[in-house]
């Protein structure tokens, strides 16, 4: 097994074998990514074994290997070793020193402002030298400083990152969507595209008065953005790296305006755990509850969760008042999920809210249409089915519904009668146990889905 909690896999269904998640525990050790998280080996959902930790964000064992049994003694010196090593884990630059190291950088002239590539930084003078032998890119402009996302390279090799950036379109859109909605403050949980567009339209148009904060783990942001407007943050584990300051910056933040006209945009990476991911949003959900000195009453933090539609039941089972909208949502630097030249590429991911579906308008112009009967927006595509009484495809594609299973189905499929189910014409009848957990096919395990794989 990879290391850590995006190797995991999810429950165990009956009959399989699989880590699972038991959550992020009081008195959790830590890693250099905050408080680990619990784990066990199940199997035939019985917890078999002993439980352990492991780091809560990344999925390789290469970026943090931090591994410890729940029962096992730590001695005094290792302790003060692992301490030592989580110090000098953590950035070289403190946020407050990269806040004043930008506040320099825009006094030098054009021709001084170097940024290095290799080390993803801003260079000052006095650092030149020792990055000489460095690939660096020099005159960076005030609209480079102002578009991070395009001058970082995106970290999408490393599974932990996974950073895939919004298509200017979809960010578009989902930026237009938030203000008609008449939101006015953007909790952007991983979101760094969404936060840089509301940031430099906030600085350029006058009337435009939305403001963002930007909560990730991708410390390189901190040189673009001062303590207001970006949080070190890991969302595994809800853990704020700057501790308790940050932590009031973003309950500040939510309370504003009495909490009003605050929504939480979030696009985590595909392999993560969704029990981890919902844990943390839950946790900063209550934060907001707690803000209001009336309370909410029943009301949740309005939010919207980026995520693939096959993991639709996984988040319902957390937020049951979420429902799935239509609108795929492309990305720049993704093969898959974005448009080609020649037309429109199916994109699998979503957006999950507890905002009610009437309200979100999806561009006609774009091909979606108003279903009066299910009372929300959907896919050209996706076609009412009368039996079922809703709109039923996930994929935009139009289903079709067999009355064997009673419900619809993918077009490619077809019922197997000796399975009983309906499924692709070219399959193995044999009863397999374990499917995988993302898309419930057989013959590898969730690390290995196609469906999360983005080459
Ligand atoms: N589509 C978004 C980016 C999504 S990619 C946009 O264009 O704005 C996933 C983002 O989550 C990246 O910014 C990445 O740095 C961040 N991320 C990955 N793991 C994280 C973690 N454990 N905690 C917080 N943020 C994380
Ligand atoms: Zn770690
Ligand atoms: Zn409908
Ligand atoms: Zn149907
Ligand atoms: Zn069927």
């Amino acid at each position: 097994e990879g290391g850590g909690a995006m190797a995991a896999a999810g429950p165990g269904r009956p009959g399989s074998a699989a880590l699972t998640l038991l959550g992020p525990a009081p008195g959790a050790p830590s890693c250099p990514h905050g408080p680990a998280l619990l784990f066990v080996k199940t199997s035939q959902g019985k917890e078999e074994g002993r439980r352990f930790y492991a780091c809560s964000a990344c999925r390789d064992r290469k970026d943090c290997n931090f591994f410890q049994w729940e029962d096992e003694k730590v001695s005094e010196t290792r302790l003060a070793a692992r301490e030592e090593y989580n110090r000098n884990h953590q950035p070289s630059f403190t946020h407050r020193q990269n806040v004043d190291r930008y506040k320099n950088f825009v006094l030098l002239p054009l021709s001084k402002r170097r940024f290095c590539q290799e080390c993803q930084q801003l260079l000052l003078p006095a650092e030149w030298e020792k990055h000489s032998d460095h690939q660096f890119l020099c005159d960076i402009t005030t609209a480079q400083l102002k578009s991070p996302s395009q001058l970082l390279y995106p970290l999408e090799n490393k599974k932990t990152n996974a950073q895939y950036l919004f298509a200017d379109r979809s960010c578009q859109f989902l930026l237009n969507l938030l203000t008609d909605l008449g939101f006015r403050r953007v909790l952007s949980v991983g979101t760094p595209r969404l936060h840089e567009m509301i940031q430099s339209k906030a600085s350029q148009e006058e009337e435009f008065s939305v403001r963002s904060l930007l909560l990730d783990i991708d410390f390189r942001y901190s040189q673009f953005y001062t303590e207001n407007e970006f949080c070190h943050y890991n969302m595994f584990n809800h853990h704020f790296f700057g501790g308790e300051a940050a932590r009031e910056t973003c309950r500040k933040f939510l309370y504003e305006e009495n909490g009003e006209k605050v929504i939480m945009v979030t696009d985590p990476p595909f392999g993560g755990l969704v029990e981890a991911l919902a844990t943390s949003f839950k946790k900063l959900m209550a934060m907001w509850k707690d803000t209001e000195k009336e309370g909410h009453g029943n009301k949740e933090m309005p939010m919207f969760w980026i995520f693939p539609y096959f993991f639709e039941s996984r988040i319902l089972d957390f937020f049951p008042s979420f429902s799935m909208m239509d609108y795929q949502v492309d990305y720049d630097n993704h093969a898959l999920y974005k448009h080609g030249k020649t037309g429109r590429r199916q994109s699998p991911v979503r957006i999950f809210t507890n905002l009610t579906p009437s309200m979100l308008v999806l561009p006609e112009e774009e091909g979606y249409r108003f279903c009066t009967v299910c009372q929300r927006y959907v896919s050209s595509g996706n076609q009412h089915c009368e039996i079922c009484n809703s709109c039923t495809s996930k994929d935009g594609r139009r289903w079709k519904h067999c009355v064997l299973c009673k419900k619809c189905v993918k077009p490619s499929w077809f019922h197997c009668n000796n399975c009983n189910f309906c499924t692709l014409q070219k399959h193995s009848c044999e009863k397999t146990d374990v499917g995988c957990f993302v898309c419930g096919k057989t013959g590898h395990k969730r690390s290995a889905c196609p469906s999360l794989s983005r080459t």
